[in-house]
Formats: C-alpha cells, sequence, structure tokens
C-alpha cells in the first residue's frame, strides 16, 4: 500500500452529508487546494493499477458520436452499439433520421431504453443543430475553445454536461473534457471529491476544476476511465470491496466501512 501523499478528508457529519447541495459550492481556498490534491493522487494511484494511457474505443465524427452518447443513456453499451449500427443501416444519413417518421426510428432503436422517448428525443437535437448551423455538421467545434465547445453542445435539446463532455473527450475531436457517469460519480462522492447529494450533472464542473490546467486530453479521458473503471471493479454500488482498494487510506468512506467492520 502506498503512503498517502495528500492529507486525509475528515469524514463529514451526517448531517452535512444529507444536507441539499448547492449547485454553485465555492471551496475556501485551502479546502480547494486539498481536493486538488487528493483528486491527483488518487489519479496517480489508479492509473497504476488500470494502466494509465488508456486507448480511445472510438474516434468517431463529433456527429456521430453525438447520436452515439444520446443512445447510450441508461443503456449497455452492446444495445446502444447495435441501434446505432440499426439506425445507420435504416436510413442514409443523419438527415434522413432527422426528417423520418418518429415511429421508425424508434423501430430502428427497438433495443436501447425508452425508444419511445428516445427517438423524438434524437430527431429534436438534429432539428435544433440544423437550425443553428444551417446543416447536420458540427465541424466548428474544432475551432472553439473547450469551456465554448462545450456549452454550445450543452444548450442543444436533450444534450446534458456528460453528453457534451463524451462528444469533446470520445470523439475524433480528442478535446479536454470530462464525462462523468455514475461510477465516476460514486467514487468521486465517496472519495470527497464532491459533496454528498451533488448530482451527477453539475458534478462535471466541480470535477473539472480540480485537475490540472496543463493536463491534455488523454489526461483527461484516463481520469474518467480510471474512476469508472474503479466504479466498476472495486467501488460497487453496494458493498464496496474497500478492503481491495488502493485509495482506502485516503477515502472516508472506506474509513467508515472498514472501521464498522472491525473486530471490537
Ligand atoms: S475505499 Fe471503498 S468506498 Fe472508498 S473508493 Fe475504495 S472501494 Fe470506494
Amino acid at each position: 500500500m502506498p503512503a498517502p501523499a495528500v492529507p486525509l478528508p475528515l469524514p463529514q457529519p451526517e448531517a452535512q452529508r444529507r444536507a441539499p447541495a448547492r449547485r454553485t459550492q465555492r471551496l475556501p481556498p485551502a479546502a480547494d487546494a486539498a481536493k486538488r490534491a487528493l483528486a491527483l493522487e488518487a489519479h496517480r494511484r489508479l492509473c497504476a493499477e488500470y494502466g494509465c494511457p488508456i486507448g480511445y474505443f472510438q474516434a468517431l465524427d463529433p456527429l456521430d458520436e453525438l447520436v452515439s452518447s444520446l443512445l447510450s443513456h441508461r443503456t449497455k453499451n452492446r444495445d446502444s452499439a447495435r441501434a446505432f449500427a440499426a439506425l445507420r443501416s435504416a436510413f442514409p444519413g443523419w438527415a434522413a433520421v432527422r426528417d423520418a417518421p418518429v415511429a421508425a426510428v424508434e423501430r430502428a432503436i427497438a433495443g436501447v431504453t425508452w425508444p419511445e422517448a428516445k427517438a423524438p428525443a434524437l430527431q429534436r437535437t438534429l432539428r435544433a443543430i440544423t437550425e443553428q448551423r444551417g446543416g447536420l455538421d458540427l465541424s466548428h467545434l474544432a475551432a472553439l475553445p473547450d469551456a465554448e465547445a462545450a456549452a454550445w453542445l450543452a444548450a442543444l435539446p436533450g444534450v446534458g454536461p456528460k453528453t457534451a463532455a463524451a462528444v469533446l473527450s470520445f470523439s475524433a475531436l480528442r478535446r479536454r473534457a470530462l464525462p462523468v457517469d455514475s461510477h465516476h460519480h460514486r467514487v468521486a462522492a465517496r472519495l470527497g471529491l464532491i459533496p454528498q447529494g451533488l448530482a451527477v450533472g453539475p458534478a462535471h464542473a466541480v470535477l473539472a476544476t480540480l485537475l490540472p490546467g496543463d493536463w491534455d486530453a488523454q489526461h483527461f479521458y484516463d481520469h474518467h476511465q480510471v474512476l469508472m473503471r474503479h466504479g466498476q471493479r472495486r467501488c460497487f454500488f453496494r458493498n464496496p470491496a474497500c478492503g481491495d482498494c488502493v485509495l482506502r487510506d485516503l477515502c472516508p468512506e472506506g474509513h467508515a466501512r472498514l472501521g464498522a467492520a472491525a473486530p471490537a
């Protein structure tokens, strides 16, 4: 077990843990510095555990990645990949998906969760891009700064911070953006990187500000990947494997769980 390189965050009192989260909580500078150090140390250890740099799993065009991300919400990767392939084979292009009867789109994506909601939502997003860009093309994102590109995407109907970050990070754009899925979010909350109760959406901005300013896109991608993998392989929703976790000396939740399990 490596020695802790950052001050251990103190476990929060229960009343504070249950308090409703504020969307724009500003930390005092010292607490901010401690959380930045904690994020960096967690990254270092998890990268050693899971092997960084981690290879990108695909390099889709940004519009393809946007459609893929919209389909993937609360859906297994295998099922959303099948639905994406089915859409591409059923229609000659995204303009045809946009203009098709909604029932035809819904049929093509029947394998994802909530196809009846995702089909009209996807068409709304495609129509909004067409109105704003004069066509279905996201190539302008390459010329925008990271934050502006994320804000442009997140202003589209049906697109939140996670989808915006996924498009920027996972697509061929390869930008500095931090998607936060439910596994990543759970590990971050248990470590104390975000306040207990802060939802996934607003957690994106809080977690991104903890990362070093000189990190490149690969570092951001690695950070997301290692926290997500840790949530999938150790920090389970129920019964996290704290005794087998390289972060346990940094983690208030791990301390509480291991302490409670220790013999009297
Ligand atoms: S110590 Fe436990 S709760 Fe904390 S990150 Fe590790 S597995 Fe999760």
